[in-house]
């Protein structure tokens, strides 16, 4: 059976060219005795934008290993696929981000409500989890309301997983259960709720992305508090670690922080958290790599920066198609957004340092670093100069992909110094 291991990294690579960058950093990482599972993830969203086929990822994860000598596991994540768009993605990955927000919140059927409720109606009262001080009191009301919130949800996720298994074959793939994409986060009674659903419909969830509370901006920092963020992650660790248990479960079934790149705030929390229960977490990122490349380009000057300066100016004239896609995920005051006049003045350095996430700095301009998060189609209308740039400013744009994902990622969650 795939197992994925106790720490794992979701690596986005929209274009395709940064997987050694990435991968170096996971080396490197190992180096230090922290031994990270790279997993490179793309959404259908995303393959669509750019034009891409899931199988461009399988093959950039098998040839960057290779190259590298790498012998651990590494995993490609069909990731945020539901039952209309999972097809195309079953051949070359082996872990399942199987998205059920689009389900949540429809009711199923009454008597498969009711079957679920007898099985359930046990933990009315006081729920005791082990390691939570304060027990919670629930009411028959507060058990129905989440069954009918969630179940089938839960129902259509088995669907789902059935489908990948009948080509795959048990054990062969890694599944996550994402809910992530909602506008409400989901209680640790709820995720209590929502593990058994998947226990009861048989799926053998290795990660679950629950939504949590704060905003998790696309490439920015977290907005909340990270001490709240810290009492609900380990009030939802705990609510796994007893759902493990009391239903059978898998037992390294772990915790997935989605949008998880550069919320630098809290993974000091994450990391002391984890290392104190000694549990496992996978944390995805994926655009933090294009702005990456955007910063390398912008760094190497001339006709770098001119590529990078003339997507931004473009982004300026399309901001609300841009951001529709991610209205729920991004939070842009346009009148911080420097207009086309100042940053036609801007040195390489300049603006370099305006996107680059260094928030002490005080060129560093998050608003404008979120448009150009969104702006990733606009180079992909370009692409043959973009790779062209890419390959031939490989230096500056990898060194600075790895450096985000070693020393602002990694290094931030695991307390390397
Ligand atoms: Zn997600």
């Amino acid at each position: 059976m795939k197992t994925l291991g106790k720490y794992s990294f979701g690596l986005g690579d929209r274009f395709g060219h940064q997987g050694s960058a990435q991968l170096k950093a996971i080396i490197e990482s190992s180096k230090k005795g922290i031994d990270i599972t790279p997993v490179w993830n793309k959404s259908n969203r995303e393959h669509m934008t750019i034009g891409t086929q899931p199988s461009d990822v399988r093959i950039e994860a098998d040839q960057v290993t290779k190259k590298a000598g790498f012998t651990g596991d590494y995993f490609v994540d069909a990731d945020h696929i539901n039952f209309d768009t999972v097809d195309r993605f079953i051949e070359s990955s082996d872990f399942f981000t199987i998205d059920v927000a689009s389900y949540i919140g429809k009711k199923a059927e009454d008597t498969m409500i009711k079957e679920f409720l007898s099985g359930v109606l046990k933990y009315e009262g006081d729920l005791k989890i082990p390691g939570i001080i304060k027990s919670f009191s629930i009411s028959k009301e507060q058990i129905t309301h989440i069954a009918e919130k969630y179940l089938f949800a839960a129902i259509k996720a088995r669907e789902i997983y059935r489908k990948i298994e009948k080509i795959k074959g048990r054990g062969n793939f890694i599944t996550e259960v994402s809910m992530d994409e909602v506008p409400e986060p989901q209680t640790p009674v709820e995720l209590f709720f929502i593990l058994r659903m998947l226990a009861t419909e048989y799926i053998p969830v290795q990660t679950i992305a629950p939504k949590f509370s704060g905003r998790f901006n696309k490439g920015v920092d977290y907005v909340g508090d990270p001490q709240d963020f810290a009492l609900e992650f380990e009030s939802d660790l705990k609510v796994i670690d007893f759902a493990v248990k009391e239903f059978g479960l898998p037992e390294n079934l772990k915790m997935s922080i989605h949008s998880g790149s550069d919320k630098f705030a809290i993974y000091p929390h994450i990391g002391s958290i984890i290392r104190k229960y000694d549990k496992g977490i996978h944390l995805k990122t994926a655009g933090t790599t294009w702005l990456e490349e955007v910063i390398g380009l912008a760094a190497s000057g001339g006709e770098a920066l001119a590529f990078v300066r003339e997507i931004y100016f473009e982004s300026l004239g399309q901001i609300e198609e841009l951001c529709a896609p991610y209205a729920d995920v991004i939070d842009i005051r346009i009148q911080h957004l420097p207009s086309k006049a100042l940053v036609a003045g801007w040195t390489s350095f300049k603006f370099a340092s305006a996107i680059r996430h260094i928030t002490n700095n005080q060129d560093y301009n998050p608003d404008m670093r979120q448009l150009l998060h969104v702006a990733y189609k606009l180079a992909a209308h370009r692409m043959d100069d973009y790779f062209r740039l890419l390959e031939k400013y490989e230096d500056q744009v990898s060194s600075s992909v790895y450096e985000n994902i070693y020393s602002r990622h990694i290094c931030r969650l695991f307390g390397i110094l």
